[in-house]
């Protein structure tokens, strides 16, 4: 039935992108929102089996102890989101030159950024360039909350926008389907012995525009039939890259097929396309680097470019709606994801009204392109206790949650990256 939540609105998806926010537990000094747990933890040398410390709520000062949130969002908690984003520049920068687990010849191996933008839904606000003001005939400051909102919101094709936020995750699904097509056609080989040649493997972060619609930034590399250990054919450059990827990014297309949708769109049809504002830069040693830093920035930014500064939680009413404080534009994305959500029994567009009907992740990348923040995390975890002197721990945690923030005197528990390493990636509670 087209209410249930698996409902889909577009021809040929099987599993529509929907995501849930993990929030785990880290420890990181500094976090201004961490969150309160219960109980008890064991570090145990691994080795021997014996127990070099237990911490328990029972001893701490307020009764709890305290991780912190691990937010990645800056405008949420400004030291965990830079964490998170020297995390988000080592895994990106590793698929780009190597290290961390990942061989350093992947460096040798063709690589592009590339920048898929959506199309216009109206004229908005903002600088045309250096010399032009905006057609408002003003020249606005960066500060200016007016950049990015419609300049005749009654025109503006909210609908249109909205619908394209919900599925832009899969026109880069197919972006990359029609990557490895284009990279089997231009090698010679049919596309299910593509792998058996070479293989397509991606990282790509989603950024909010002011005007609150989604852009891609990705890199996209060629690696060998095994993998980052091996090269890819010599015929696979970065030029033959450049050329399968804007091709693909060119033609590739998500057909609407839910006939309330169809009805709704206002003008952009019955099929979504990526905007005619599209980048490719072929990547070398002396740039991926910058490449990687340049990506890793947009992991930490949220909807909050969008709404005057503020980050929406779930929004399931309209009357909830009407309580917040939100710039006029994005009150009216996210009225209108709500809309669409009622109208078409599409649940994704509801679930997802708080991001303007935008349901991806933040940073997806291809299972083999480098390493995971989780063994990023690991990995610090265990440098720090070797820098203690200690040797490789076992966790041992029954820990429940018992709410947020800092209270006078609550500090952050020596040992507590061990926690984190612990409660990943079980649930809190296991031994
Ligand atoms: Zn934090
Ligand atoms: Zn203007």
């Amino acid at each position: 039935m087209a209410g249930q939540k698996r409902a889909s609105g577009v021809r040929g998806e099987t599993s529509p992108p929907q995501c849930q926010p993990r929030k785990t537990a880290t420890a990181t000094a500094g976090c201004v929102n961490p969150i309160c747990l219960r109980g008890f933890y064991q570090l145990i040398e691994a080795q021997t089996g014996e127990v070099l410390a237990t911490l328990g709520s029972a001893e701490a000062r307020d009764g709890v102890l305290l991780v912190s949130c691990k937010d990645r969002r800056s405008s949420c908690c400004p030291p965990c989101s830079r964490l998170y984003e020297k995390d988000a520049f080592q895994l990106l920068a590793a698929g780009l030159r190597g290290g961390k687990t990942v061989p350093e010849s992947v460096g040798t191996h063709p690589a592009v950024m590339l920048t898929l933008t959506a199309p216009s839904f109206g004229a908005i606000h903002g600088n045309r360039d250096q010399r032009q003001p905006c057609r408002c005939g003003r020249r606005h400051s960066d500060e200016d909350p007016r950049i990015g909102t419609p300049l005749d919101p009654s025109r503006y094709r909210y609908v249109d926008q909205v619908i394209w936020n919900r599925y832009v995750p899969e026109l880069w699904k197919r972006t990359v389907q029609a990557t490895r097509r284009g990279l089997a056609h231009a090698l010679g080989v049919p596309r299910s012995k593509l792998s058996e040649v070479a293989r397509v493997r991606f990282a790509k972060v989603a950024e909010f525009q002011r005007r609150g619609v989604v852009h891609y930034h990705a890199i996209i590399r060629i690696d060998g039939p095994t993998g980052a250990d091996a090269p890819p054919p010599s015929e696979c450059t970065a030029q033959l890259l450049t050329e399968v990827v804007n091709a693909a990014a060119e033609t590739v297309a998500v057909e609407l097929s839910d006939p309330m949708l169809l009805h709704m769109a206002e003008t952009a049809g019955a099929e979504l396309r990526w905007g005619a504002q599209r980048d490719v830069v072929a990547l070398d040693p002396n740039t991926c680097t910058t490449a990687a830093g340049y990506i890793a920035k947009y992991a930490t930014k949220a909807t909050e470019t969008a709404t005057g500064g503020a980050l929406v939680k779930p929004v399931r009413s309209y009357r909830q709606l009407d309580d917040l404080k939100l710039t006029e534009h994005a009150r009216e994305l996210i009225r209108t994801s709500l809309t669409i959500g009622e109208r078409t029994r599409l649940e994704g567009f509801r679930r997802w009204a708080h991001q303007f009907g935008y349901g991806g992740h933040t940073l997806t990348k291809s299972h083999t392109y480098s390493v995971t923040f989780a063994a990023l995390r690991a990995a610090r975890a265990s440098w720090r206790r070797a820098q203690d002197g200690q040797h490789a721990v076992i966790v041992r945690s029954h820990l429940s949650y018992a709410g947020r923030g800092y209270r006078p005197g609550r500090t952050l528990p020596l040992g507590a990256d061990d926690v984190q390493a612990g409660l990943q990636p079980r649930s809190r509670g296991s031994a």
